[in-house]
């Protein structure tokens, strides 16, 4: 071990000490696309003891530009990204205990991985899932990083429960755009500033060197060469549902029904079930429908000039709509 982390145990406010600890602790990454291969390679090549990864989707040719671990042949066989990307961290670094979950975290099935982990990183790229995310770190006290890209602009910030303002009040004073990475475009360079702002707070956590965090709220814009910290210790309000002083975590209330919702600027509907699918036998009844293609963990096919892909745990994408009563009918169609 002395050898393959020479430097990083060389670099004083790590040490030996702080080598051992971060061997010994579990991240939790919600979500795998630029920020979550980014982030879950450079914990593993860290030496990070654990490392549990959730993301919902599967690789497509438009990701590889800038989600660092994937390959074209994990685009050709659709695999799930949680899975590709463990495959790909095994070999960088066989020590780690890595776990992957194919499936859209909610606020029922990331309580016991939250729970679980000494830290959470944000790498999702919506805010559905942030404001979950933000009511869970704090009901179970677990620190959290936030971080988001699009085009040449990113932010960070970091939560430590109980001492710094949530992602509710910060954004409350900080108007944030809608614009997302599918209508506006991305360049890689902006996902690695924000990755290497998480990460150095990563490790600032996994070693326990709270005082060295930052407090601040990092936004950059890589092409307008901009670059502000902004502090938002006023930012916090004791009425705050989630960080305040009556905490009732709004979003953990909330049951999962299943549920259409649209995903923005991709033109395509999820819709997802509380039931799990039988996929051989769904896809014995659909090849009657069109051509199949299936692995392990999910099935596609064209039905109506729309792409569909089933998952196993009953979740279904309908690219090629944004019409939430279209992909209903397709659903009940094809799934029943
Ligand atoms: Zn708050």
């Amino acid at each position: 071990m002395k050898d393959r982390y020479s430097r990083q145990i060389l670099f004083n406010p790590i040490g030996m000490n702080g080598q051992e600890l971060i061997s010994k602790k579990h991240v939790l990454i919600i979500g795998c696309g630029a920020l979550g291969t980014a982030n879950a390679e450079g914990l593993v090549r860290a030496g990070i003891g654990k490392l549990t990864i959730v993301d919902r989707d599967y690789v497509e040719a438009s990701n590889l530009q800038r989600q660092q671990l994937f390959t074209e042949q994990d685009c050709l066989e659709q695999l799930p990204k949680a899975v590709a990307a463990k495959e790909h961290l095994a070999k960088i670094n066989s020590s780690v205990d890595i776990r992957s979950y194919v499936m859209d975290g909610t606020s029922v099935n990331l309580v016991p991985l939250v729970i679980e982990a000494d830290l959470v990183i944000d790498a999702t790229d919506n805010f559905d899932i942030r404001f979950i995310m933000n009511d869970l770190i704090h009901q179970y006290q677990v620190p959290w990083i936030f971080g988001s890209c699009v085009g040449s602009t990113g932010m960070s910030y970091t939560i430590l429960p109980g001492n710094s303002p949530c992602l509710q009040c910060i954004l409350d004073a900080t108007p944030v755009s809608g614009a997302t990475c599918d209508s506006v475009g991305i360049i890689a360079p902006t996902v690695q500033m924000v990755v290497a702002h998480q990460q150095a707070e990563a490790l600032k956590i996994l070693v326990e060197d709270y005082g060295a965090l930052r407090t601040n709220l990092v936004t950059f814009d890589m092409w307008k060469n901009l670059y502000h910290t902004m502090n938002m210790k006023r930012a916090q309000k004791d009425s705050c549902p989630t960080c305040g002083e009556n905490p009732v975590y709004p979003t953990l209330t909330y049951d999962a029904q299943t549920k259409m919702e649209v995903l923005c600027g991709r033109n395509t509907v999820q819709v997802r079930a509380r039931r799990e699918v039988h996929l051989e036998e769904l896809a014995n009844r659909l090849k009657r429908i069109g051509i199949v293609n299936q692995n392990e963990f999910l099935l596609s096919l064209q039905y109506e000039g729309y792409r569909v892909v089933i998952f196993h745990d009953g979740r279904v994408l309908i690219h090629g709509t944004d019409s939430t009563e279209k992909a209903r009918n397709i659903y009940y169609q094809l799934v029943g």
